[in-house]
């Protein structure tokens, strides 16, 4: 396949400094959930983006120095030789594929509380630590703090460069380092030479990147990422006055800009907030008052958007870090004009929470193979094959079932894939029906294109099938991929028995919403569930017009958002539609007309008159099917079914991801020998940089 030549403008050699990018796909820094702690994943994941085309490949932020550490989210480091070692590694795995390797040295200041150094975090001015509830503060720098800061900046400038890195930065975003706080009127109130006008308050970011020229500047190029809005308003920095001109003062210092908005939740907005591109606002002006290119990122996964922001002069690189996840080999599939085959990363955040909610190496909601590269092995793009021809039926078509028979259909296996409905999807296909949520259609959308390509994947639509059929069927190997359902009773993580009530006929589930069912207003919903759905389902009610109580037993609008960033946008949103919260409530029973609500902290009752009850609070596996079958493999009735396995939802309801994976996991292990899987046990050790150095 050849693209389309209106492209090859995305594949132009782009200089920076003194190196040159190949084209103009540049992998933003982001993190990984892995940093300092396991050196060879680390390598592994930013090779496989290297692999799949990006001319760029960062790391995340990487601390200078022990007064600016993230524990327990396992950031980057270059404190000493052994994390330069560990750097060498991931610097030979990025140029082996022709890219450049970029390093995000951040001197953070007050964003964490030093829970590991146990240093006080350092600040222009004193003042409470910012992004934690820790009780500690940061205490002002004096002229002395600011000449060691800069010189551990500059240490840390010059073993990056000698750990190999191509591209080195100076960050001042996210309102995660210490040069963006000085900036910041509300954080700085020094009434030295850093402090009071603008000038003064660039002037710590103007000496670090002087500092970094100076150090590396003729052989490494010199980036720096800043944020230009907060969207906090005038109380902080606009696009329109400091952002702009502290760009203005600083035009032609660095090599290159890295731009984007502030905080964290505004640059990663989930697909539920913002679209493609939404970060355009913000930042075209920066190419007008610079000559040194340009990147910024806006969750992009059209080429045509990429091409326009080039086009019309917006940026010179097409950041990304989500999409970048979602699908390494990205730009790669554009170079060859493979549009359709690229995994189109969805919004959901789910990166995000699986490095802030367990610290743990990331997952994606599109590519089950992140954070696997080097525990597992396993490659976005490429699969073992088969090791036998016999058949596989897969049985149901929800995210699980889709990935399990679209990898097994790549490993070239003879697949079936049976769909009870008249439509694949399952889980995705309902969800993506709620507002907010029309992007996540994107996984069955991906997989659905993948199957059709691969003449060895039978699809049967609308066809429920029981343990008979299954046996009739006579595939040897069986996956049952049926999936869950949300529960009516009320059953979850408050409430271990049904909610008296939960049969009167103005009760409905989850599942009843997502497929259309009416209800009449005033609507209660009971959220136990504390993700995304309990809220989503209230704001599709409430722009149905009806009245809508959202209880939870949680303090907050589904709580475990905050780990998807999403938390104050949704809180914000249901808030401004009207919609009543009731937080630390439970549901305790159901009447016709009514519903008993009792506060978790003080045990009061209360009651509020509704018209209809939603629960949701946890899932039912659906499991008829498999357990018939299991039981007639005791007793020895199931034909020439060898093998019967369950995965996804069916086997334990999760996220999406953790569906994908599922299936993934069961394609890639079918018929491999025990000794070839790496061992988990093995690969799960706590690998550390320290641990390099004894080899
Ligand atoms: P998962 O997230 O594990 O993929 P889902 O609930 O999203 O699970 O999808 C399960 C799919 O299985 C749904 O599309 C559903 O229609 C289908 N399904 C359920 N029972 C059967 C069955 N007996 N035969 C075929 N398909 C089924």
């Amino acid at each position: 396949m050849t693209r389309d030549p209106r492209f090859d403008v995305l594949f132009e050699p782009i200089k920076i400094g003194p190196v040159t990018a190949k084209n103009r796909f540049y992998q933003v820094p982001h993190c990984t959930g892995v940093g300092h702690r396991l050196p060879r994943a680390h390598a592994a994941l930013r090779e496989v983006k290297a692999e799949g085309g990006w001319a760029v490949v960062n790391t995340e932020l990487c601390s200078v120095h022990p007064t600016g550490e993230l524990w327990p989210f396992p950031e980057s480091r270059l404190w000493n030789d052994d994390d330069e070692r560990a750097f060498n590694l991931l610097t030979e795995s990025i140029h082996r594929h022709g890219a450049l390797a970029g390093c995000e040295l951040g001197l953070t200041g007050l964003t964490m509380a030093n829970a590991y150094s146990r240093e006080v975090p350092l600040a222009p001015s004193n003042q409470p630590n910012a992004h934690t509830t820790a009780p500690i503060h940061a205490r002002a720098m004096d002229k002395s703090d600011i000449r060691r800061a800069r010189e551990w900046h500059r240490n840390a400038v010059l073993r990056a460069k000698r750990a190999g890195f191509d591209v080195i930065y100076v960050y001042a975003a996210h309102e995660q380092a210490l040069p963006m706080h000085f900036l910041q009127r509300r954080r700085n109130n020094r009434i030295d030479e850093y402090g009071g006008s603008l000038e003064n308050r660039t002037r710590f970011l103007r000496e670090l990147i002087e500092d970094t020229k100076d150090a590396v500047g003729d052989t490494c190029a010199v980036a720096v990422r800043i944020a230009v809005d907060e969207l906090i308003g005038d109380e902080g920095i606009t696009c329109e006055n400091e952002g702009r001109d502290v760009i203005e003062m600083l035009a032609e210092l660095p090599d290159l800009w890295d731009v984007n908005i502030s905080g964290w939740a505004n640059d990663s907005a989930s697909s539920r907030f913002a679209q493609e591109s939404f970060q355009e606002k913000y930042v075209s002006f920066v190419k007008k008052v610079t000559t040194k290119p340009v990147v910024g990122v806006g969750r992009f996964t059209s080429p045509e958007t990429m091409l326009s922001q080039v086009k019309r002069g917006i940026l010179d690189f097409i950041g990304a870090a989500r999409p970048s996840i979602a699908d390494p080999f990205l730009p790669k599939k554009i170079e060859e004009g493979r549009f359709d085959d690229i995994r189109e990363c969805i919004g959901s955040n789910h990166c995000i929470v699986s490095e802030l909610a367990f610290c743990a190496p990331h997952r994606c909601t599109q590519n089950p193979t992140a954070g696997e590269e080097w525990r597992r092995g396993w490659h976005p793009e490429y699969i073992g094959s088969k090791t036998s021809d016999d058949p596989i039926l897969v049985v149901g078509a929800g995210p699980a079932g889709l990935e399990c028979a679209r990898a097994l259909g790549q490993r070239g296996y003879p697949v079936h894939l049976a769909e009870g409905s008249k439509e694949l999807g399952g889980r995705v296909k309902e969800e993506s029906s709620l507002p907010g949520l029309g992007e996540y259609v994107r996984v069955s959308d991906y997989r659905r294109y993948q199957i059709e390509k691969l003449s060895n994947i039978q699809v049967y639509m609308d066809s429920k099938l029981s343990a008979d059929d299954i046996i009739e069927f006579g595939a040897p190997n069986v996956v049952i991929a049926t999936g869950s359902l949300w529960r009516k009773d009320g059953i979850g993580r408050t409430n271990l028995r049904a909610i008296p009530g939960f049969d009167l006929p103005h009760v409905v589930s989850a599942n009843d919403i997502m497929n259309g069912a009416s209800v009449k207003g005033p609507c209660i919903v009971f959220d136990d569930d504390l993700y995304y759905l309990g809220s989503a389902i209230s704001e599709q009610l409430a722009q149905q017009g009806h009245e809508v109580v959202l209880v939870s037993p949680a303090a907050e609008i589904s709580s475990h958002t905050r780990f998807s960033l999403e938390q104050g946008a949704i809180q914000a949103r249901i808030l401004k539609m009207g919609i009543q919260f009731v937080a630390s409530h439970n549901l305790l029973s159901i009447s016709s007309d009514h519903v008993e609500l009792s506060c978790l902290h003080t045990g009061r009752k209360k009651s509020v008159q509704c018209s209809s009850v939603v629960m949701v609070t946890s899932r039912e596996v659906r499991q008829d099917v498999y357990k018939d079958l299991l039981k007639r493999t005791e007793e020895q009735d199931c034909g020439s079914v060898a093998s019967i396995k369950c995965i996804g939802d069916c086997l334990a309801p999760a996220t999406i991801a953790d569906a994908l994976f599922s299936g993934h996991q069961y394609a890639r292990e079918l018929g491999e020998p025990e000794s070839k899987l790496k061992v988990l046990d093995e690969a799960l050790v706590f690998e550390s940089s320290e641990k390099l150095r004894e080899e």
